[in-house]
């Protein structure tokens, strides 16, 4: 489908996680997944508004959740995962 429908979304699909720009569930759009450790990916944003963002904006929506916020590590990965992503 992959459309971003917004906050509606969240009421049809109540059990999905969303994007943080548009708000739109897993259910509608695809997420775009980076890693935080070897293993493990981080999805804050769905492909079309990651495209849309500048790297620093990237940045800061994929160091938002907590439990990477705390976790220097986690944090310093998925920063890494950014620059690899965007060809830096
Ligand atoms: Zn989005």
């Amino acid at each position: 489908m992959n459309i971003r429908i917004g906050k509606i979304s969240q009421w049809i699909s109540p059990n999905f996680s969303f994007c943080l720009i548009c708000n739109t569930t897993w259910k509608f759009v695809k997420n775009k997944s980076l890693n935080y450790e070897e293993y493990s990916g981080h999805f804050a944003l769905c492909e079309k508004c990651y495209d849309d963002c500048s790297i620093d904006e990237k940045i800061y929506y994929y160091t938002q959740a907590d439990y990477i916020k705390e976790n220097k590590n986690f944090e310093n990965y998925i920063i890494e995962s950014i620059l690899t992503d965007s060809g830096l």
